[in-house]
């Protein structure tokens, strides 16, 4: 029996404090459990889960209009917001339910409380002020949204956190950043008929994606009716007697709404917790500095997720605190490859990506083949709708490896998945010529891409 309380302590109960959690208690270790906020972390309770639900609702204002071209007349509408808040609410509850129920089941004892690090082996949770020790401490405790503290005006801007819960859907927003949250829900927000302008800062939204995508999404997102603004930020925002807001961008046009959402990235939640205490190292922007292994350099003190800054993504955190247990209760150590990532940003339309950007690639070989196809999905044939999908092969022109593809149009994230496994798997152009197409799918024609639309050499 050891000296601590427990074998492990972990702080944050999302996707990757709870998988480990739940896997090390099986290996056999005592495992205790801190949450400050609702078990099931970011991605459950105001992430992915709710947003994709709210990608759904948004949706529908679509599909009514194209049912119109396969013979359907589709009465009147009317979307009441707090009926979706307050399913969307009821879901994420149950799910809560199931975490928590989760961690009973396997024997973690679940505190609901903040916990920070007095010292590399104790834990005070703040809701009793008692102190726990234990041998091994995860930190797992995620990120929160980055708001622009210097910006005049900024305490009127809300985050996505503050986006799943508004007690009235506004008539017009400003959704200001472009990476994944900002172009999610500029979508959600048109889609429910709100008023929606994008700001970002850079030339073009998704910066890290292939360009070719990049394009792609924001002309589609502009043919549904969202103005994006590129090359432009706030300078300020003001708050008018009405409670509108008037914002001011730096490249002096004026933009006023009900609501600004800032998605300008996250950082990770590390303040206050008692880091230096224990001696954890982090870096300049607040990161706890891991190894492979996902130790610190503190030898009893791991970190997973978000708060390492590594790939911040659902399934990386889950898989990092899976491989943390594994390896260090139960004899089986393993790594997490972090260089082949599918991810799926729920844009409209969506875009599914996996392996190398065509912009990747030339970095690492001169000689590619590019395959692209660009065309209107079956369905918007009788529906009439402008949209495109495109599908993007980027090829290894020696040695005939698909390095990456890349997807924009429905489905997209679904598709990603699969197309993850071949490129695990290595697969070349040959592999996806001899495999025979589904008919009739729009994933036929990753199949069916005969000659390269661009060989680039040297
Ligand atoms: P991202 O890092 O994806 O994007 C942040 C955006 O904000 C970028 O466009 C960035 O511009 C811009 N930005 C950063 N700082 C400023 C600033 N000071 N002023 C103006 N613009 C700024 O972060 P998100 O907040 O969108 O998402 C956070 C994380 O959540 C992501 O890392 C993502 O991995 C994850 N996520 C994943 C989802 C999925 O898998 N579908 C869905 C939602 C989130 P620039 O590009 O020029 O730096």
């Amino acid at each position: 029996m050891s000296d601590y309380d427990y074998d492990l302590f972990v702080i944050g109960g999302g996707s990757g404090g709870v998988r480990a959690a739940r896997i090390a208690a099986t290996h056999g270790a005592r495992v205790g459990i801190a949450e400050e906020y609702r078990y099931g972390g970011t991605c459950v309770i105001r992430g992915c889960v709710p947003k994709k639900l709210f990608v759904y609702a948004s949706k529908f204002s679509e599909e009514f209009e194209d049912a119109e071209g396969f013979g359907w007349s589709v009465g009147e509408r009317t979307f009441s917001w707090q009926k979706l808040v307050a399913a969307k609410d009821q879901e994420i509850t149950r799910l809560e339910g199931i975490y928590r129920r989760n961690l009973e089941r396997t024997n973690v004892e679940v505190h609901d409380s903040r916990a920070v690090l007095e010292d590399a082996h104790t834990v005070r949770l703040l809701s009793t002020g008692q102190t726990v020790t234990a041998k091994y401490i995860l930190i797992a405790v995620g990120a929160s949204p980055n708001v622009d503290s210097g910006l005049p005006g900024g305490e009127h801007v809300i985050t996505s956190n503050e986006a799943f819960h508004m007690s009235e859907l506004p008539g017009k927003v400003v959704v200001s950043g472009g990476g994944y949250i900002a172009v999610e829900f500029a979508g959600i927000f048109n889609g429910l008929g709100v008023d929606t302008t994008l700001i970002y800062r850079g030339e073009e939204i998704l910066r890290g994606f292939d360009m070719d995508l990049r394009t792609t999404v924001r002309q589609e997102m502009e043919k549904k009716g969202i103005k994006v603004i590129l090359n432009d930020t706030f300078a300020s925002i003001d708050k008018m007697p009405d409670g509108s807001l008037l914002g001011k961008t730096s490249g002096g046009k004026i933009l006023s709404a009900d609501r600004i959402m800032f998605a300008i990235g996250r950082n990770p939640h590390t303040r206050d917790l008692g880091l230096e205490r224990a001696g954890v190292e982090m870096d300049g922007s607040g990161a706890i500095r891991v190894t492979p292994d996902s130790r610190t350099n503190v030898d009893n003190i791991y970190a997973v997720g978000d708060v390492t800054n590594r790939a911040n993504l659902t399934p990386v955190a889950i898989r990092e605190g899976h491989a943390f247990a594994d390896t260090v209760f139960g004899g089986n150590p393993w790594t997490v490859d972090h260089s082949l990532i599918a991810t799926a940003v729920f844009s409209q339309p969506e875009m599914g990506t996996v392996g190398l950007t065509q912009e990747e690639a030339l970095k690492r070989t001169p000689d590619l083949d590019i395959y692209k196809s660009s065309f209107r999905p079956m369905k918007h044939t009788l529906s009439g709708r402008d949209e495109k999908m495109l599908m993007k092969m980027i090829v290894d022109a020696k040695t005939q490896r698909v390095l990456g593809v890349h997807i924009v149009g429905p489905d997209a994230g679904e598709l990603a998945q699969i197309l993850g496994v071949t490129l695990q798997m290595g697969a070349t152009k040959a592999d996806f010529d001899r495999t025979i197409a589904v008919h009739p799918t729009a994933a036929e024609e990753l199949v069916t891409m005969r000659e390269p639309t661009e060989r680039l050499r040297g």
